[in-house]
């Protein structure tokens, strides 16, 4: 049997994300405090006669086993770079929920660059596989290096946040998915006529996660795309007002419509948990911790 790669990847919660007015070229300025958590995607590659994609797992509806999936555009742009056919099957383990707000797809680009890199023994340091991460889209960057960090420009400029202590985060599943491009146009809509500031950081949020506040991190979370992600599925308001009976703050993550709930502590994550399960549209409920570690290789043995 030929060499396998394999790499496991991180979902991501925004703690900020403040959007800035639309721009000429389509995109919005962001300013986002972007954190790690213990969810995670695992992207094994080997070698194969073409560029194949296998899809596993427990979150694989809309998943495209194909070219347009992130993950093998990811190694079509290592195989370009490296001047070799990019003859490898893909095999994505999804454990990060599908359009929703968590950076699955982006994850598993980050997951090939780096297991592709070290397939075909390129040696691409840290900063290239940075650069064709950004090229591939806004979040990958930060599914590479993982950690809390603050992204800058469409996210993808990042530089490392100080933090301290690990955060106990719950997060609820919604039913079908949201397309960020909508989203952000839903943003667009209901901001239009009123003047948009250029977005910035919020310092209550630097000074919490310095000082590894839970409570001052809770009080902080903030999100520009809620009110949008909302709109678009109204039973979000239920979900975000169960989620926060027992947590020290609620937010949609990302575009949504997965919600991300910060718990005090492991007791008040189970309160959480059973609030929310309880909730009409929530079709489940993750626990995990962080921050946790960017795109990581795991050893053969399957450490
Ligand atoms: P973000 O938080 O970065 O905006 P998201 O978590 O909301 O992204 P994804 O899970 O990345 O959304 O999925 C968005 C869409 O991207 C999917 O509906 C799917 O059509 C497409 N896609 C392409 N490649 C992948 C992949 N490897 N995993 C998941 N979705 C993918």
């Amino acid at each position: 049997m030929g060499r396998r790669v394999r790499v496991r990847v991180p979902a991501k919660v925004n703690l900020q994300l403040a959007v800035g007015p639309l721009r000429e070229d389509g995109y919005h300025g962001v300013v986002t405090v972007y954190q790690a958590v213990g969810l995670y995607d695992e992207v094994t590659v080997e070698a194969a006669d073409g560029l194949e994609v296998v899809v596993t797992g427990d979150e694989t509806v809309g998943v495209p086993a194909d070219a347009t999936n992130l993950a093998a555009k990811a190694a079509a742009l290592l195989a370009r770079e490296g001047g070799r056919a990019p003859d490898v099957r893909i095999t994505l383990r999804k454990g990060i929920p599908v359009a929703g707000g968590m950076a699955g797809g982006s994850a598993d680009a980050a997951g090939a660059l780096v297991a592709c890199n070290a397939l075909w023994e390129l040696g691409l340091d840290a900063d290239r596989l940075a650069a064709h991460a950004a090229a591939l889209g806004s979040d990958v960057p930060f599914s590479l290096t993982g950690g809390t960090a603050l992204g800058v420009g469409r996210g993808e400029r990042l530089t490392a946040v100080l933090s301290q202590g690990s955060f106990t985060w719950v997060f609820a599943l919604a039913e079908g998915g949201l397309s960020t491009p909508s989203v952000y146009a839903e943003c667009d809509r209901l901001r239009a006529g009123a003047p948009v500031p250029e977005p910035a950081v919020s310092d209550a949020l630097l000074s919490a996660l310095r000082a590894g506040s839970v409570s001052g991190v809770g009080a902080a979370l903030d999100n520009d795309l809620q009110a949008a992600a909302v709109s678009l599925h109204p039973g979000l308001h239920a979900v975000l007002e169960a989620g926060r009976r027992s947590a020290v703050g609620g937010l949609v993550s990302g575009s949504g419509p997965t919600c991300a709930f910060l718990a005090a502590d492991r007791e008040a994550a189970a309160r959480i948990v059973h609030d929310l399960e309880a909730v009409e549209g929530v079709r489940g409920v993750r626990t995990a911790s962080a921050p946790a570690h960017g795109a990581r290789l795991l050893d053969p043995q399957g450490a």
